[in-house]
């Protein structure tokens, strides 16, 4: 063996994906791509994620947790909290108190919210005000199509369900900036507060109705329209909730259409990889299951987050219904020999923007699924830091089924850092770790992420819920 061979068989080394798959491997990437795709374009908030996954997984042949009285091995079942999360499992065939394989991912976004009285007049225009969620940077919102998702809850128990800025013909809604020759004071400004929380109202009319009676026209004839089409008044948007999210479609990214770029790939792409291949397995050894998440983008808090007792009440009457009793000590136990992959995206190292990142220690787009021992800031604070048993065990899956994947940090030491669900699900006495897609633009109105790792996450949590 030359010293060049034996180097490179001592030495760690990242793979290209591309450079590795076999012809037919890249055709199936493309497919589950356009699926994928299309699972972005239908799912723009979390409400709509679900709906979504329930679609999926019922022609997949899952039904209701709730409608079986008892479960055995290769039945698949959901259940759904408030319509904002979803846990979706294949019995196993192994004894359920040697712990089942758990998928996470979230499928909220940042976004901006609509304010809970968000109508006003001013200046012959109409706007709505809004409180925005989750880690954004504000200057990005302004000057781009927007379009509206949410529900409103009336009073008569109904719930209306908005969707308007999808269709071909739908108007779209955007937050004005400012034109660059007034913009003196606001350029002058730190990137933080040149775009304030409370300048990203949402244009939505500009033309009044009504008699010189009516002081504010223009929102009269909003008022009006909202009420002709939902039968609503402005006082039921004190119980609705309306998310302003992108209008802009999934695309192909790139010449050699490699990437994908859209809104909402954190976490969907790996709520809709986690989701693909549940929904793909076969029978597994131990029981397999799938967690969507809302919430995470603020602290994972709410009864539909991951603190949410959801998650521990359903595995309790997955229990109960496998072996006919749950108690606390079974329930312990079975949660004590889980293992999960917290499916999350990690950031790509920018080529523009290469000093924020540590290069041995970071992901890159096309080199695989990205495993991230710990995440956290500072001094890992904040961090799930997965045991080095827990990443050799992982690991050996990944490379037995030949997934292309890579390890990386979030960012150079101390130069900013982030959190996932990992804490949480390890705060349960899971062994957990954050694996998913490297991503460009993070937290971005379009953000963009390689086909290729797209592709090896999915074969990741096959390869996990398979083989664990
Ligand atoms: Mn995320
Ligand atoms: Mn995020």
């Amino acid at each position: 063996m030359t010293d060049k061979e034996q180097f490179k068989q001592l030495s760690y080394e990242r793979k290209c994906v591309y450079e590795v798959i076999s012809e037919n491997e890249k055709k199936d990437m493309f497919t589950l791509c356009e699926e994928y795709k299309d699972f972005l374009n239908k799912g723009k908030t979390e409400r709509e994620c679900v709906a979504q996954s329930v679609k999926a997984a019922e022609n997949a042949g899952f039904v209701k947790l709730e409608n079986k009285s008892s479960l055995s091995a290769g039945d698949k079942i959901y259940t759904v909290n408030r319509d904002k999360n979803i846990m979706l499992a294949v019995i196993g065939t192994d004894d359920i108190t040697n712990g089942f394989n758990l998928v996470g991912a979230h499928i909220d976004s940042p976004r901006l919210d609509l304010k809970q009285n968000p109508l006003y007049e001013s200046d012959g225009l109409a706007l709505f005000k809004t409180h925005y969620y989750g880690g954004i940077k504000k200057y990005q919102w302004p000057a781009m199509p927007l379009a509206l998702h949410g529900v409103i809850c009336k009073k008569d128990g109904s719930c209306i369900n908005v969707c308007i800025g999808e269709g071909e013909n739908d108007p779209v809604f955007c937050v004005t900036d400012l034109l660059p020759h007034l913009g003196k004071d606001q350029m002058s400004k730190k990137m933080t507060d040149g775009i304030e929380g409370e300048a990203l109202n949402i244009l939505v009319g500009g033309m009044g109705i009504g008699d010189s009676d009516v002081s504010e026209k223009v929102k009269y004839n909003i008022l009006k329209i909202l009420n002709e089409k939902y039968g609503i008044t402005e006082t039921d948007f004190l119980s609705a909730e309306i998310e302003a999210v992108p209008a802009h479609k999934a695309s192909d990214v790139g010449l050699d259409r490699s990437m994908i770029g859209a809104y909402g790939q954190d976490d969907r792409v790996c709520a809709f990889t986690s989701l693909k291949s549940i929904i793909d397995i076969d029978t597994p050894k131990k029981t397999a299951m799938c967690l969507l998440v809302d919430k995470e983008e603020i602290g994972s808090t709410g009864n539909t987050g991951m603190l949410s007792a959801f998650f521990e009440m359903t595995v309790a009457e997955i229990i109960e219904k496998m072996t006919g009793a749950c108690s606390v000590t079974t329930l312990n136990k079975v949660i004590k020999n889980c293992a999960c992959l917290s499916s999350d995206v990690g950031a790509a190292v920018d080529p523009t923007y290469e000093n924020v990142s540590e290069k041995k220690n970071a992901s890159f787009a096309g080199q695989g699924m990205v495993l991230m021992k710990y995440t956290g800031s500072r001094g890992k604070s904040g961090a799930s830091d997965a045991s080095a048993e827990f990443v050799c065990e992982i690991r050996k899956i990944l490379d037995n089924n030949n997934v292309i994947w890579q390890t990386s940090e979030l960012g150079k030491v101390d130069q900013g850092g982030g959190g996932t669900i990992a804490q949480y699900v390890a705060n349960l006495n899971i062994d957990v770790i954050d694996c998913g897609v490297p991503v460009l633009s993070m937290h971005s109105p379009f953000e963009v992420a390689a086909k290729g790792d797209i592709y090896m996450a999915y074969r990741s949590y096959i390869a996990f819920y398979k083989d664990r």
